[in-house]
């Protein structure tokens, strides 16, 4: 992957474990040549991932819809910053500038844009690997909910390897690299759906 967009919260949680996390995640992308296309936000742990990859040298594209700039909450020091129309046009661009998604902690937004990616995968609208950094455990309930509704029936055993998991940012790089497109919903037959 040359390019990853990276969900997550802007919210500064009062542990100090996440900001600390999204700064060696930061660094980390950069120092092995990965570009960052992120939300464009200046604040939380959006702010502390682009600053720790621009601080290591790393490439951090920013897209932040015309709101949201109008509400000075931008990063102004990114080496890309594409200023859209909304919400739709960006998550768009999301997809067309990166090679891949990963996902940190992150509370709604971040919900959203993890959600979209793997519904757009599930459906065939992109083949890229999608991430889950799993940072402190605080993803463990919605891994198992990912696996309660593979149990249940409302998510099919082709797709149940979209969501890639890991704890450690290195462990989920190779994962990802390692993935493998699977069968999407636009080539199924009705009688497999
Ligand atoms: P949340 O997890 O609710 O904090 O939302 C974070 C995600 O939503 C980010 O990945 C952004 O794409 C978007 N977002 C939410 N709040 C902001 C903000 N203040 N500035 C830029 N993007 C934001």
């Amino acid at each position: 992957m040359k390019r990853v967009a990276i969900y997550c919260g802007s919210a500064t949680p009062a542990d100090p474990q996440y900001i600390e996390g999204a700064r060696t995640i930061g660094r980390t992308l950069a120092e092995r040549g990965i570009g960052v296309v992120y939300g464009g936000g200046r604040l939380g742990l959006m702010g502390a991932i682009a600053d720790s990859a621009l601080a290591a040298g790393g490439e951090v594209i920013g897209v932040i819809p015309q709101a949201l700039v109008d509400a000075e909450v931008a990063h102004r020091g990114l080496t890309e910053l594409h200023v859209v129309p909304g919400m739709h046009a960006r998550k768009q661009l999301f997809t067309d500038l990166s090679d891949g998604f990963i996902t940190i902690p992150g509370g709604t937004g971040t919900m959203d844009e993890l959600w979209e990616a793997l519904s757009w995968s599930q459906l065939g609208y992109h083949s890229d690997p999608v991430g889950l950094l799993n940072l402190a455990g605080y993803y463990d309930h919605l891994v198992a909910f990912w696996d309660k509704m593979g149990e249940v029936g409302f998510l099919r055993p082709q797709h149940r390897d979209l969501l890639i998991v890991d704890g450690t940012l290195d462990g989920l790089l190779d994962k990802m690299a390692a993935h493998v497109p699977t069968q999407p919903i636009v080539r199924m037959k009705t009688t497999d759906l």
